[in-house]
């Protein structure tokens, strides 16, 4: 039987999981994620799928978050009718995820048009909406871990628990063969694999012997040092005592679901045991809220260390789910921690906190997670000076703070040893999810030590490969690629302009006097009519 894979996402520094497996008895796909970061990649979510949409039978998701399940109700509105199978964690975290989504890029639309309309541009609609989003959910079906369910015809598939967030899963494909019936062509594709120690998950687990991995390699450069459960919370009990010392905010820009639960699990345990100074939580998310009572209905299959349910009604968190009740926590002064989305702080409430507090030197802002190039929180992390915010520019005053160790992924040494535990791996691994670092990082680390240099591979987006040969083959596609390869490997064109911008508003204001200033901007003007 002939299997092809084509990587619709998440390849080569490419955002948004999306793989499509194409048979002669159906075709489906693992993961149909959303386009996060730099602008040329996030236009891609308003573009053509590259299939029909009614052509895929089943999807299987990897786990929740919006770069898997993202485009779900995209797919649904093009025309799928078939099932998505996913555990009843992933299940129950989407039904909150893809609403809030949906309202999210409604709401964006909204001000892009009337800035479109400003530009005599013309208006544009919604990637989806949130009726969308949850018309897409009546295709969910549920899947027990480690029990086979059929696919298409003669394929089948398994979920495993990988550790990295509340229904996770990698997922084993077996294909038939026809040439020889009892050895069956079986892929495993890794989705996003939790770390070793990591707080309310169990570490990741998967069976052994494959013809090919598909493996994800977001910290795949990254060697992070041992942690321990009370090693990251004394991490964070430094930053928190710091930040109380400062006197301001501390702002924690947090993904809504899994981090936002472990950050407020510790912080409440902190406080209750004295060792960090008491003051107000606000979780100012209402995507977090809900999020929030899905761990506490599925707290009996975390952590059995910890009293999730008691420390998630501690009196200590306030819940900030309207509108009104999120902007009244902007006129607090002094000491008090805000937990926001979104993680990258590309959109949601954590933007506004950021307005209100960044240019002030008492506000501590603590990134806890990935943050993606492009986005708003790659930019603070990397120490920009000024940034821009909803069309103004703010200056940078306060203490940028970052802790790896709340991390969902795990780094290089552990990614090795998860494909190193797959072995025998007959035919290839398939790098994917990764930045051009962190594929090269793990690239370098399992490159004739675990796999063969022959058998690894790192495709770009929308690469077809025949899998049903005895090694992938390349099937050409030049005509039929979304963006030109350098596009996607090269710094995007719109991070440059922004920085640009920044800098020549510095230069201005940095001059002694209008005549100064006269002179930067005459010789700015000379520049561009040379290039003429
Ligand atoms: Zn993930």
């Amino acid at each position: 039987m002939s299997v092809t894979i084509q990587f619709c996402g998440a390849a080569r520094t490419v955002t948004g999981s999306c793989y499509l497996f194409r048979t002669k008895s159906g075709s489906f796909l693992v993961d149909c994620g959303m386009f996060q970061g730099q602008k040329t990649l996030k236009a891609l979510n308003y573009g053509a799928f590259p299939f029909r949409a009614s052509e895929i039978h089943t999807v299987l998701l990897t786990h929740a978050h919006i770069d898997h399940s993202g485009l779900v109700p995209k797919l649904v509105r093009d025309g799928f009718h078939g099932t998505i199978m996913a555990t009843r964690g992933t299940i129950d975290l989407c039904s909150y995820m893809l609403p809030d989504s949906g309202s999210i890029h409604e709401s964006e639309v909204v001000s892009l048009n009337r800035r479109n309309m400003a530009r005599r541009l013309s208006a544009v609609t919604p990637i989806y909406t949130k009726a969308d989003a949850i018309a897409s959910l009546d295709a969910f079906r549920p899947v027990q871990y480690e029990t086979w369910v059929e696919v298409v015809p003669g394929v089948r598939a398994r979920y495993w628990n990988a550790g990295h967030l509340l229904g996770s899963a990698s997922i084993e494909i077996e294909f038939p063969n026809e040439a020889a019936e009892n050895q069956p062509l079986r892929i495993l594709v890794s989705g996003d694999i939790g770390p070793d120690e990591k707080l309310l998950q169990p570490d990741p687990e998967a069976p052994v012997g494959f013809d090919y991995l598909i493996t994800e390699s977001t910290y795949g450069s990254l060697d992070r040092p041992p942690t321990t459960a009370e090693a990251r919370r004394q991490r964070l009990a430094v930053e928190v005592r710091d930040a109380a010392q400062a006197k301001g905010a501390l702002l924690i820009p947090a993904f809504a679901v899994e981090r936002t639960q472990e950050l407020i699990v510790d912080l409440v345990d902190l406080m209750e045991r004295g060792e960090v100074p008491t003051a107000p939580i606000f979780l100012d998310s209402p995507l977090a809220i809900h999020a929030t009572e899905v761990f506490r209905q599925h707290a009996s299959s975390l952590d059995a260390n910890v009293d999730i349910g008691r420390l998630l009604s501690s009196p200590h968190l306030r819940f900030t789910e309207t509108v009104d009740e999120s902007k009244s926590i902007a006129r607090l002064t002094g000491f008090h921690i805000i937990v926001a989305a979104s993680g990258m702080c590309d959109a949601g409430r954590i933007r506004h906190h950021l307005k209100r507090w960044l240019w002030n030197k008492s506000c501590t802002v603590l990134f806890t997670g990935f943050q993606a190039r492009g986005t708003l929180g790659r930019f603070l992390v990397e120490g920009a000076e000024a940034v821009r915010i909803q069309g103004d520019e703010i200056k940078v005053a306060a203490r940028i703070r970052r802790i790896d160790e709340y991390s969902g992924h795990a780094d290089g040494p552990e990614l090795s040893r998860w494909i190193a535990a797959r072995r025998p791996i007959r035919r290839g691994v398939f790098l994917v999810h990764g930045e051009e670092s962190a594929l090269t990082g793990l690239f370098e680390r399992i490159a004739e030590r675990i796999i063969p240099t022959t058998h690894i591979f790192r495709p770009i987006l929308d690469d077809i490969f025949e899998l049903s040969t005895s090694a992938p083959t390349p099937i050409d596609v030049t005509r039929r690629r979304r963006l030109a390869p350098e596009a996607v490997v090269d710094l995007d064109w719109h991070n440059d302009m922004s920085k640009l911008i920044l800098d020549i508003n510095d230069q201005i204001e940095a001059a002694a006097d209008d005549r100064a200033r006269g002179v930067v901007i005459r010789n700015l003007r000379r520049a561009l009519e040379e290039m003429r």
